[in-house]
């Protein structure tokens, strides 16, 4: 066990993080590696809609001495908006519903990345090559950022956020939605995997507007577990919105860098869970699945 973890000291625990399986830009190994060095204790892999780097995380652990917690940051629409649920802990089996549901999302991911490239390409250039040359190892899981990336590379924009903001925003020319789940439907399938289930960022202020609390609420009633209070998109009187929210409806609250590596300007760690949060997660989850440690 590492210094960092001796008895006496707080846990330091971020429960939000994406790797180049998804649209980050590290791979897991080096997701790790810069956990320690960014004096971490445990962190949550979460990539979109995937599982696909969980098989590397027992070595992942193992090389850096930071703890794993098995996620995903599963995708979700509510009138014609994204919504995202942190799935902790899930079964991560072929045969569930969830499953079903990423596959799906997934595939649907891809035909609307060629169509937002078809319809970009008749004013800027870049190309469907141009975004695939974009995409780490055989990740299936293709979003928004690789479409940055290659707008960088083609010097349209100078950086992913600017490709965000000019020419990527939902209410531009260019937007094309994907299939997700309603929020309700996904929130049940990661119960019936046997996870646990956050919403993430529900009040991020970069976004048009905040998630409906209509919509929280029923995320409540079919099960929802928690709310990631604790993000760099929500700023203070969010925060204590969304903790007095969880309060008043007995949900667990944590926080997470949502680092997704050079990709974006988060930085791991910059908010943490609370080692007792954590510890009712793990005791929540019925899936088999556990926090790996070192
Ligand atoms: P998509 O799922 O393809 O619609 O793209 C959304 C993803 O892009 C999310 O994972 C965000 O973390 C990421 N993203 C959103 N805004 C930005 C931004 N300004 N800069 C970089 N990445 C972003
Ligand atoms: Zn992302
Ligand atoms: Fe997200
Ligand atoms: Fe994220």
């Amino acid at each position: 066990m590492s210094e960092r973890s001796d008895f006496g000291s707080t846990q330091r625990i971020d429960l939000h993080s994406h790797t180049s399986w998804s649209d980050g830009t590290t791979s897991v190994g080096e997701l790790f590696a810069q956990a320690r060095t960014a004096g971490l204790d445990v962190l949550a892999l979460t990539d979109h809609d995937t599982v696909a780097g969980w098989p590397e995380l027992p070595r992942a652990v193992a090389a850096s001495g930071v703890a794993a917690v098995p996620g995903i940051e599963v995708s979700g629409e509510h009138d014609s908006r994204s919504v995202h649920i942190l799935a902790l802990l899930v079964d991560p089996s072929e045969d569930t519903e969830l499953a079903a549901e990423m596959a799906s999302a997934r595939a649907s991911r891809i035909e609307r990345a060629r169509r937002m490239v078809e319809l970009i390409a008749a004013d800027h250039p870049v190309s469907w090559e141009d975004v695939t040359a974009q995409v780490a190892g055989d990740t299936t899981v293709i979003g928004r950022p690789h479409i940055a990336d290659a707008l960088v590379v083609a010097g349209v924009v100078p950086d992913r956020s600017a490709a965000f903001t000019e020419v990527l925003k939902p209410s531009g020319p260019y937007y094309v939605p994907y299939y997700a789940p309603s929020p309700l439907d996904a929130v049940r399938a990661i119960r019936e995997a046997g996870g646990v289930s956050i919403v993430a960022h529900p009040g991020s202020v970069t976004r048009d507007d905040d998630l409906p609390l209509g919509l929280l609420e029923a995320m409540v009633e079919a099960g929802l577990d928690g709310v990631e209070a604790d993000h760099r998109e929500h700023d203070a009187s969010e925060v204590a919105r969304l903790r007095e929210f969880a309060r008043r409806h007995d949900l667990l609250v944590t926080g997470g860098s949502d680092f997704h590596g050079t990709g974006k300007p988060n930085r791991l760690g910059e908010n943490l869970t609370a080692p007792e949060v954590l510890e009712r997660i793990e005791a929540r989850a019925t899936s088999g699945t556990r926090v790996i440690r070192p």
